[in-house]
């Protein structure tokens, strides 16, 4: 019994023509023989996994970028309410008994926060 061998049904791309691929083909596809590399389901298979991986990726970016969103938000909703702290601080500053260490506490953190402003 002789074995025949039929060429691959794929086409390459060789500069500046496209020509039939030069490998036999060993796997069929509707009704035609396919190398590995131009086999339809293999590559649709390869490209969906491809495209899968990427999926993957993105979506793990876009959470990262949702959380630093958050995280953005957060630390410009602090940032507001900065000088208002700040300012009330001042204020309430003579009313409050001098001495104390909790006062101490006070009077370094309006001399830290003034040199952050
Ligand atoms: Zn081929």
């Amino acid at each position: 019994m002789m074995i025949t061998k039929t060429k691959c049904a794929g086409r390459k791309f060789k500069f500046p023509y496209e020509c039939p691929c030069d490998h036999y083909g060993t796997l069929p596809h509707d009704g035609r023989m396919w190398c590995a590399k131009h086999h339809p389901p293999t590559i649709n298979a390869k490209r969906e996994e491809k495209h899968r991986k990427w999926l993957l990726g993105y979506d793990a970016k876009v959470a990262q970028r949702e959380r630093d969103d958050a995280d953005t938000r957060e630390r410009d909703r602090k940032a507001a309410c900065f000088d208002e702290m700040l300012s009330a601080l001042k204020a309430a500053l003579p009313f409050l008994p001098s001495h104390t260490r909790a006062v101490d506490q006070v009077v370094i953190a309006i001399a830290r926060a003034e040199e952050v402003k």
